[in-house]
């Protein structure tokens, strides 16, 4: 069934692709529709990777306010894309005569909202690894316990699993999906 639901979902985006291509200008949303996790993409420019000390210890203080501050931007970075969403798709709210206009106008619409909900579960993500962060709770996995690894969070820095619970997990959703 979710095999089913990604190859529904990708037809669909084909065909919205199709129509929307000059619709979309936000290279986010572009992003967000070939179902790139925006997070691996977005930071990497402006925050290097975090160097350890020696003898530094795991989540140091140094740690959290390095990941506090990628999550952060991250956020702002998703506020500001979905603001400018929503003044693309009110600059472009013109009442089209042709039904054919209409109708691609209306999948366009579709596709900006899909990216929107994307964005905003991102957002809710992110707050809840900032709150982890918070709790000094951060960086350890939430199934296992263990350390979930410097270099995932750095990719991922709203992972909440270690890689091998994470595989775990997608592996079983793969089976009930069957
Ligand atoms: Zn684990």
């Amino acid at each position: 069934m979710l095999i089913q639901g990604i190859t529904r979902d990708i037809m669909q985006r084909i065909d919205l692709q199709q129509t929307a291509v000059s619709y979309i200008k936000q290279p986010l949303c572009i992003l967000l529709m070939n179902n790139i996790m925006a997070e691996d993409l977005l930071h990497h420019k402006q925050f290097p990777e975090y160097t350890l000390k020696k003898g530094e210890q795991y989540m140091s203080a140094k740690q959290l306010a390095h990941f506090r501050a990628i999550l952060t931007s991250l956020k702002a970075e998703l506020r500001d894309d979905i603001d400018r969403t929503v003044h693309t798709m009110q600059d472009e709210a013109t009442v089209f005569a042709d039904p054919n206009d209409r109708a691609s106008q209306e999948s366009d619409i579709a596709l900006e909202l899909r990216n929107r909900d994307r964005e905003r579960k991102l957002i809710k993500k992110i707050d809840e690894s900032l709150g982890l962060i918070d709790n000094e709770e951060y960086g350890y996995c939430e199934s296992c316990g263990i350390e979930i690894g410097l270099k995932r969070l750095e990719a991922r820095p709203t992972a909440t699993m270690c890689i091998d619970c994470k595989t775990l997990e997608e592996h079983r959703e793969k089976q009930i999906g069957k």
